[in-house]
């Protein structure tokens, strides 16, 4: 199926810096295909300096909606004329829509991040320990959807003591600054063991580097069997780290399904519908991923 483009076609997108290496467009131009609408779904890479101007741009040209990425999540806050409550707590927007002549905007990477953790493991999480490791972007979409869960305890695990600290000042304004705790790299042999759920919110094991981990050997042999080991990165498929985790007994979700989630949340956001086509999207996504 290819989407015909004609005068009333309807724009969407994602705006980034670089952006040329996103998946958005394969998964969302396969979901608007497959529902027959007249739409299409852009890369627009733009420089932070350009930032303003272009969501003007895009104001003026009736854009339906656009995803955000690197480095713009925290800094199209100000430019947007409603930011969602969840996307207010956590400082970051990945997701915006037109309304009633303003951008509103939200964050579907939280919905993205416990879909997996929701569908496939029917737990009470309140008595859990969610150990998360790096202080990035994802890891405050990983904050809310901990908490949107119950978990008991939420501990981030950064390797910047600085970092660390700006990233915890970075919430005192948030509805979720007492949620979690912060600690340094050395307080991993600690935390481990008590962790139900690990999540792997740094890039390493990313391709090309796919041999490297975040946790040694000995440091995972540490991970209570049958815990959960979450890594973000989708590619590779498994991760090493998801390897040896799984290896210690651990049961493995891959970022893939967390990529998807968002892509469907922020669609119905933007047709305005609840019927998404979630296979066809996770199968483009694995069809592009394959072809790397
Ligand atoms: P980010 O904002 O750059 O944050 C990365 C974090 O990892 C930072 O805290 C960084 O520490 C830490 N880190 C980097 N290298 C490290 C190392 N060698 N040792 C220890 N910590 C290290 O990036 P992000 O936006 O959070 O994305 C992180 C990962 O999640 C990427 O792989 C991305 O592809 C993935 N992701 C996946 C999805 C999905 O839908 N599946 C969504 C979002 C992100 P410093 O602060 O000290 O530099």
């Amino acid at each position: 199926m290819t989407n015909t483009i004609t005068g009333k076609t309807k724009l969407l997108g994602v705006i980034g810096h670089p952006v040329e290496h996103s998946l958005s467009p394969v998964m969302h131009n396969a979901a608007i295909a497959s529902l027959g609408l007249n739409y299409v779904y852009l890369a627009f890479p733009i420089k932070p300096e350009n930032l303003e101007i272009a969501i003007a741009g895009f104001a003026a040209m009736g854009i339906v909606g656009f995803n955000v990425t690197i480095p713009h999540k925290q800094a199209i806050l100000p430019l947007l004329s409603q930011i969602e409550p969840i996307a207010q707590a956590v400082g970051a927007v990945n997701t915006v829509s037109r309304k009633d002549h303003g951008w509103v905007g939200t964050n579907t990477d939280i919905t993205g991040f416990i879909a997996p953790l929701q569908t496939t493991y029917h737990q009470d999480w309140s008595q859990k320990v969610a150990v998360v490791l790096g202080n990035g972007g994802a890891a405050r979409a990983v904050i809310a959807g901990c908490t949107q869960l119950g978990f008991a305890e939420i501990h981030i695990v950064g390797r910047n003591e600085k970092k660390l600290q700006e990233f915890r000042r970075s919430w005192h304004n948030s509805a979720l600054a007492d949620s979690f705790q912060v600690h340094t790299w050395e307080e991993l042999p600690k935390l481990i063991p008590q962790a139900n759920l690990l999540v792997n919110t740094t890039p390493i094991g990313m391709y090309p580097k796919v041999a490297e981990s975040p946790l040694s050997v000995e440091e995972i042999a540490n991970l209570t069997l049958g815990a959960i080991a979450y890594d973000l990165i989708y590619t590779p498929n498994p991760t090493q780290f998801l390897q040896q985790a799984q290896n210690q007994g651990a049961i493995a979700i891959d970022g893939l399904e967390m990529l998807v989630q968002q892509g469907v949340a922020a669609l119905k956001i933007w047709l305005q519908q609840e019927n998404i086509p979630v296979d066809v999207m996770r199968q483009a996504l694995q069809s592009q991923l394959s072809l790397k």
